[in-house]
């Protein structure tokens, strides 16, 4: 039916997301490995306050998020007058789309760059520009290459999804220095805290007037289902991203765990001694059975098949073991499963169905 009624140019071009597959009827075993979840859920810290949570549901949460940001700034050595919080990083990539790039405006990204890039710059009004990579790696030359004199944000996840790969700090502060002087440098640190020794742009962000630095509770912390994310970065940016922000963006509930989340160095300690583990574990034995993988520093490996045919296979054979993990089609990578790394019995249950499978 057609209406009179239309949106705004460039909402049309928005794919509606379709999740992924969470639960397979039936199966009470299935194991959900498609969402780059941790697979030993919220630390108890969080879980305790989560109980805690929700006595005072009458009263509208704290705008400022001032405990929330300081717990932030202190765990990671940071300035928390320059800290903004979302509903998970998906929102503060909102923010930056929805205040600084319009109609005319372009936004520039990787091939395999993450979906809500694209979805917030269609959904500001702004021109999605994609930088092809270089052996699914996202290729600083061909980001600069892409940046016109109407780039108003460059998005790059680093580690990034859905391939684990990433660029290192040299090549993202030639990229800060080379960009053009209206555009901003988002570094999507989703993933930041798996790669060792990489600050998730936290040096960077706090050094430069164009760069900001983006971060979640959702991966590493275990709070998904949460929705908290946060952005770091010069303070004008920061001004200008909190007026975008509606004043009460994060419950209590939203602020108060993931707050507790932060000082759970048991939980956060085993959650990255396991997932290094057996990231190496699962890529170095599903290599040896003939699928490739890229050295990946994020929470999942990106397995890579002869074809898209025996990928879509090998996701249908997982499925029947009651395995769920990502088909990354979408992303342009047809001949791949992105398979989250899981506990061992988890790991142990995947590469044992691949291995039939081949
Ligand atoms: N950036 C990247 C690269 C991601 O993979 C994700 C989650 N899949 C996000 C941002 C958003 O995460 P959240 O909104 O849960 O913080």
């Amino acid at each position: 039916m057609t209406t009179a009624i239309q949106p705004q140019p460039g909402i049309l071009d928005i794919a509606l997301y379709q999740g992924g597959t969470a639960k397979i009827a039936g199966r009470d075993d299935a194991i959900k490995l498609s969402s780059n979840e941790n697979p030993f859920g919220a630390g108890d810290l969080a879980r305790q306050a989560y109980m805690r949570a929700g006595h005072e549901l009458h009263r509208y949460p704290t705008t400022d998020h001032a405990a929330l940001r300081a717990a932030i700034a202190s765990r990671f050595g940071l300035d928390a007058g320059r800290i903004i919080c979302g509903a998970g990083s998906d929102e503060v990539i909102t923010f930056l789309c929805q205040a600084y790039a319009g109609p005319g405006d372009e936004v520039v990204y990787s091939q395999h760059g993450f979906l809500m890039y694209r979805i917030s710059a269609l959904a500001a009004g702004a021109t999605p520009v994609v930088a092809p990579e270089r052996d699914r790696t996202t290729d600083i030359d061909a980001i600069l290459a892409a940046c016109t004199d109407r780039t108003r944000l460059v998005f790059i996840a680093n580690p990034n999804n859905p391939t684990g790969t990433m660029v290192p700090v040299s090549e993202l502060e030639r990229l800060a220095d080379n960009l053009p002087a209206q555009a901003l440098l988002v570094l999507d640190g989703a993933y930041a805290e798996y790669a060792e020794g990489y600050d998730g742009g936290a040096a960077l962000a706090d050094q430069r007037q164009n760069v900001v630095m983006t971060r979640t509770f959702s991966k590493l912390f275990g709070l998904g289902g949460l929705r908290v994310g946060w952005g770091y970065g010069p303070q004008h940016v920061i001004d200008v991203l909190s007026r975008v922000r509606g004043p009460f963006n994060l419950s209590t509930t939203q602020q108060d765990v993931a707050e507790a989340a932060l000082s759970d160095d048991a939980h956060i300690a085993r959650s990255l001694a396991e997932n290094a583990r057996m990231r190496a574990w699962l890529a170095e034995r599903l290599n040896a059975i003939g699928v490739a993988t890229d050295p990946s520093h994020a929470n999942f490996v990106l397995a890579r098949f002869r074809d898209a045919a025996q990928a879509e296979a090998c996701n249908a054979a997982l499925l029947a073991d009651g395995l769920i993990v990502r088909k990354v089609d979408s992303y342009g990578l047809p001949e791949c499963l992105r398979i989250t790394i899981g506990d061992e019995a988890a790991c142990r249950r995947v590469l044992y169905t691949i291995t039939q499978f081949m």
